[in-house]
């Protein structure tokens, strides 16, 4: 039986480059703290982005749930619930109500024209997330924010190295986090980080992860989200083969697209006019009927063959059976207008119907071309 396949396998720049980035830190025993390290990563980072301003932390979650506070935001805040729980989570746990919007079903990402609908004298905030690293439709968004004076933040965890027009995803909305978890594109461990275009964010920013210390012994109330050097040194490692992992991901995605494409009851991931994409998932979507086989059925049969692609993302996070009211939760600080919160994934058809198809599977840079040809014979049966 050939080895187990997961979705995905993470990048590791050779040790020899890993030991050398991190032998200054043997040396000047600066651990942690805003070091050597995380300051060459933040002004690397900047460069790639094409950004001003950068604030790296310990993960995307709390870059997001931190960012959501530093910014003074209240009341409600309309998102989608086809992301990865952490969107939801730090909207609720930074004392938000999340308002969820329906997606495009092409892109999976917010559906510009469901976002008014939505919009109560309580909105502070749209949150969109670029799915896939499929670009939002940021122009659209953008309009409707500047319309009703909201803020924009986008969970830009999917979509480091992606660009539209040469700008990269990072230049989009008032705010945009990056996670830098070991399964994503890049990575530095565990990692993430917020790029914004208010400079008045960056102390409050700065403070919020960092216990909220200010100057001369004086303390405002923060937490602890500090990125340390060991994670930044990968960082600075894993940037120098960041372009080099996002062509050999595009061989690998063209390949799919060869093998997959005329499949009847099978559609491959859309492509966005003059976005380059950073191909860091490879979703299809099974229509039952006409694949002769559902979702899972097909999942089934690759798990079978040892091949573990993901129901990403499967279930929505409007569709969690909260036992308890979600105002009860403990993660989640008290909030009398919480009850409010709508936690019905029929209100969102089409996120619905994506994630009851969706599958993503396997892709990364060194996945062997005989594995994503075996991968669709299966699928192709
Ligand atoms: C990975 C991810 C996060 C969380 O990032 P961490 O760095 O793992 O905390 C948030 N949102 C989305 C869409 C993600 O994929």
């Amino acid at each position: 039986m050939a080895d187990k396949i997961f979705v995905t396998r993470s990048f590791l720049p050779p040790l020899e480059e890993y030991t050398e980035e991190i032998r200054p830190i043997f040396e000047s025993r600066w651990l942690t703290n805003m070091g050597e390290k995380h300051r060459a990563l933040e002004q690397a980072l900047k460069e790639f982005l094409g950004v001003d301003q950068i604030c790296l932390f310990q993960n995307g979650h709390l870059a997001l749930e931190l960012a959501i506070e530093a910014m003074g935001l209240h009341g409600e805040i309309i998102t989608t619930p086809f992301t990865f729980v952490s969107t939801t989570w730090a909207i609720l746990r930074a004392g938000c109500i999340p308002v969820f919007c329906d997606v495009d079903p092409v892109t999976g990402t917010m559906d510009p024209e469901k976002i008014e609908p939505l919009i109560t004298e309580r909105t502070s905030a749209i949150l969109p997330v670029h799915v896939y690293g499929h670009l939002c439709d940021v122009d659209a968004i953008g309009e409707i924010a500047k319309r009703h004076g909201l803020k924009v933040l986008y969970d830009a965890a999917h979509a480091f190295g992606v660009t539209r027009d040469g700008v990269s995803a990072a230049a989009y909305g008032d705010l945009a986090m990056f996670s830098f978890h070991a399964t994503k594109v890049f990575h530095t461990i565990e990692g993430g980080a917020v790029c914004f275009r208010d400079p008045e964010l960056a102390d409050r920013l700065f403070r919020i992860k960092n216990f909220g210390i200010e100057e001369n012994e004086t303390y405002c109330v923060g937490g602890n989200a500090k990125m340390n050097e060991f994670e930044a040194a990968m960082g600075l490692c894993n940037l120098r083969h960041l372009e080099e992992q996002i062509a050999m991901r595009g061989r690998v995605f063209r390949r799919y697209v060869e093998n997959l494409s005329g499949t009847p009851g099978l559609a491959l991931p859309a492509e966005q006019e003059n976005v380059k994409s950073n191909y860091a998932y490879f979703p299809v979507r099974f229509s039952a009927e006409k694949y002769g086989e559902t979702r899972d059925e097909a999942a089934a049969r690759l798990n079978a063959e040892n091949i573990f692609p993901r129901k990403y993302f499967y279930p929505l996070t409007n569709a969690f059976p909260f036992e308890r009211e979600i105002a009860s939760q403990p993660g989640v600080p008290a909030n009398p207008e919480l009850s409010a919160a709508r936690f019905d994934p029929s209100a969102t058809p089409e996120a619905a119907r994506f994630s009851e198809e969706v599958l993503t599977l396997p892709m990364y840079g060194d996945l062997p071309m005989e594995e994503v040809d075996r991968i669709c014979r299966v699928l192709r049966k």
